[in-house]
């Protein structure tokens, strides 16, 4: 657990970066921190490993005062991601991931294999720990920055904005495989992100800054979209929040799926058209939905590559946000719905969709239950 009580930070020149913040990020769970640039999250997330000093208030982990804690220890214990990795451009990849372990105190053999443990966490091979960092994407040097603050195996870790260098197809792989990899080492985590959507999606409790350094809201996400504190954080979350609601509300689960007719690759397209409700077809492998045919193609046989892959398939154990996803991602305008092994349950068509959506059930009590 850290807890911050009632901190503040004012620079020299009078700028008041942290003012009078309060709260508590839980052990075992992601605490993001959000707000619009300039509001004191860099500053509060500096302030719990002391690269800044609070100008007053209590930072504690665990109960016990950073302050009367020496620097070196505190340190040790907290594990430091910063964007774009900050790592040392003459070292190896292992080796920059290894230097954590050895400042622990570990051999050097030792510290190499916790090294290339890490990297393999993380998703990178072991042939990855021989390159230097600047012949990495910047996706794989941010993997890097993570199993380097892992190597010390900390009980905290403190990210500043960890996955905002990348582009959003890379950022998500990122947030995917941190959520997986939080979810087997329980790490007491707080990061900062400018980012609203990132802050929904990987935090178990959000603090909203406002400009001035202060905290405006702190909850969970589903708590925030449904009861955004004032006009500003209300704004914050932004306009289209009833549509980002949907990401926490279950798939009721007496939803009525359609049948949907199938055809597979090889199958004459003319066979095809005889099954088919429109225009498209989907397209299966053993009851595994691939994508959607075009029936009015003049082919003979429905092949591979003439499939439409655009769209997305809604688990029926997923959010309304995936099935409203499957829908309107969908040529034929039919959301596909599957099981937990991607099995084809049916389909639901916007109607239907939206009416599941009106009355939506929140993710958390449907998992109660
Ligand atoms: P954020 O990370 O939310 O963008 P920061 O914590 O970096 O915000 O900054 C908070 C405020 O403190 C900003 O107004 C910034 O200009 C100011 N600030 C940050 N560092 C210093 C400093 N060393 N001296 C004076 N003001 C600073
Ligand atoms: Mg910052």
């Amino acid at each position: 657990m850290i807890s911050f009580d009632n901190v503040t930070k004012f620079y020299t020149d009078g700028t008041v970066a942290v003012d009078r913040l309060s709260f508590v990020a839980p052990s075992s769970k992601i605490t993001m921190l959000v707000g619009p640039s300039g509001c004191g999250k860099t500053t509060s997330l500096r302030m719990i490993n002391r690269l800044i000093e609070p100008s007053s208030g209590v930072i504690a982990l665990n109960g016990q005062s950073t302050r009367e804690m020496d620097v070196v220890q505190l340190r040790r214990k907290i594990g430091y991601v910063i964007q774009n990795a900050g790592l040392f451009p003459h070292k190896t990849v292992r080796d920059n991931v290894a230097v954590t372990a050895r400042l622990n105190g570990a051999t050097r053999h030792a510290a190499r294999k916790t090294a290339l443990d890490l990297l393999d966490r993380v998703g990178l091979s072991p042939e990855m720990g021989q390159r230097y960092p600047w012949q990495l994407s910047g996706g794989q040097q941010q993997r890097v920055g993570v199993a380097r603050a892992l190597a010390a195996d900390p009980e905290f870790m403190l990210m500043d904005e960890p996955f905002s260098a990348v582009d959003p197809v890379v950022r998500e792989q990122l947030q995917d495989e941190f959520l997986r990899l939080q979810s087997a080492i329980g790490k007491t985590i707080i990061m900062v992100t400018h980012d609203i959507d990132e802050a929904m999606k990987l935090g178990d409790r959000v603090a909203v800054f406002r400009p001035g350094g202060r905290l405006a809201q702190i909850d969970t996400p589903a708590m925030l979209l449904n009861h955004p504190g004032d006009a500003f954080v209300a704004d914050f979350i932004g306009r289209d929040r009833g549509y980002r609601k949907l990401a926490f509300s279950a798939i009721p689960s007496g939803l009525a799926l359609s049948g949907e007719p199938c055809a597979a690759v090889g199958m004459p397209v003319a066979e095809a058209r005889e099954r088919a409700l429109g225009q498209w077809i989907l397209v299966t492998d053993n009851n595994l939905p691939l994508g959607w045919f075009d029936i009015s193609q003049e082919k003979a046989q429905i092949l591979a590559g003439d499939l439409n892959l655009s769209s997305t398939f809604a688990p029926l154990s997923g959010s309304l946000r995936q099935l409203m996803d499957a829908v309107l991602s969908s040529p034929s305008g039919r959301g596909i719905v599957v099981d937990d092994n991607r099995q084809l349950l049916g389909s639901v068509n916007i109607e239907q969709a939206f009416g599941a959506a009106h009355q939506p059930m929140p993710v958390e009590q449907r998992h109660a239950i």
